[in-house]
């Protein structure tokens, strides 16, 4: 069985990403810059944005971090989308999810300049991508995407079943694994029996976050199985595979923590490599 290192892929990207932003340095003399927006209090939100930050500092690009309190009007966060969009400082824009009830979250993805959104969630960069052109891809579902070709160089014609039909996760997946040629079905909370699905994968991606919820007789022998949930339980943060008895039928499975989660950061800064 082989156990997916997300920490060590990681690191390597952020090495290349390094080396990237020195040579954009001494051919241009300036560096990309990278402004992180976020709005309140959110325990795990506060924490991202600080590993963003620091994440862009370590490969040598700027980092900004602008905080607002949760009580922020609509309109002050637009108008700063809309200076960040005309400065030629900064390459790229994030505003940290989710964001207070009183903003529209559609409004603020919608204002951000296409070719300037790291998160990829501009309906220019969806539609791009489900067109099979180039765009500014999420960056969980790129990871994922990375770690898989580690194990397997060709996906083409391999079933993928995906776990989850999330904008963040599930569908720019599905996206990425039609661009690899894989066959693939989309599960969702409606679907009538999951497990018969899964039987069938060669690769499965389990995006839905609830703890352990695929288990060792779901599994396909020789399934690479790529876990994106975040749980937290008493017994610590565990994913959406039931880690223990799917390794052992698994060609190769990520762990969590220490698989996708290192990646999504080191795919923020994407377009740099
Ligand atoms: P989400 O928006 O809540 O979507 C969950 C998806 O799972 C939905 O499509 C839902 O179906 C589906 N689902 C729910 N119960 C199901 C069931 N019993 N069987 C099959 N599908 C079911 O979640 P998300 O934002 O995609 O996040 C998913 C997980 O990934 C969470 O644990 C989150 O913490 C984690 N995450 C990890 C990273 C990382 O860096 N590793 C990044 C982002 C998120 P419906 O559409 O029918 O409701």
């Amino acid at each position: 069985m082989i156990l997916i290192d997300g920490k060590k892929e990681a690191s390597e990207l952020r090495d290349q990403l390094k080396k990237k932003v020195t040579e954009i340095k001494s051919k241009y003399n300036t560096v990309p810059g990278l402004t992180v927006i976020l709005v309140g209090e959110d325990p795990p939100s506060k924490i991202y944005v600080k590993n963003k930050e620091k994440f862009a500092k370590e490969i040598g690009m700027n980092s900004e971090v602008i905080r607002y309190p949760s009580d922020l009007k609509e309109d002050v966060l637009l108008n700063k989308i809309k200076e960040l969009n005309k400065d030629d400082k900064v390459s790229g824009i994030l505003v940290q999810l989710p964001l207070p009830k009183q903003i529209d979250k559609r409004k603020i993805i919608e204002a951000i300049d296409y070719e300037k959104d790291v998160d990829g969630f501009h309906p220019i960069n969806v539609g791009n991508l489900s067109s099979g052109y180039d765009s500014s891809i999420p960056c969980t579902p790129l990871g994922c995407s990375l770690l898989l070709k580690k194990v397997e160089k060709n996906l083409s014609g391999k079933h993928a079943v995906v776990i989850g039909r999330s904008n963040l996760n599930g569908k720019p997946m599905t996206q990425l694994l039609l661009k690899e040629n894989c066959t693939v079905t989309i599960t969702h909370s409606k679907t009538k029996d999951l497990k018969a699905e899964c039987l069938k994968a060669d690769i499965i991606i389990a995006a839905v976050g609830i703890p352990e919820l695929v288990k060792g007789d779901w599994i396909k022998k020789d399934a690479i199985v790529i876990d994106v949930g975040i749980n937290k339980t008493d017994k610590g943060i565990v994913g959406d595979v039931a880690f223990d008895e799917v390794s052992k039928v698994a060609k190769a499975i990520t762990p969590v923590p220490g698989g996708v989660g290192p990646m999504t950061i080191a795919c923020l800064l994407k377009k740099y490599y």
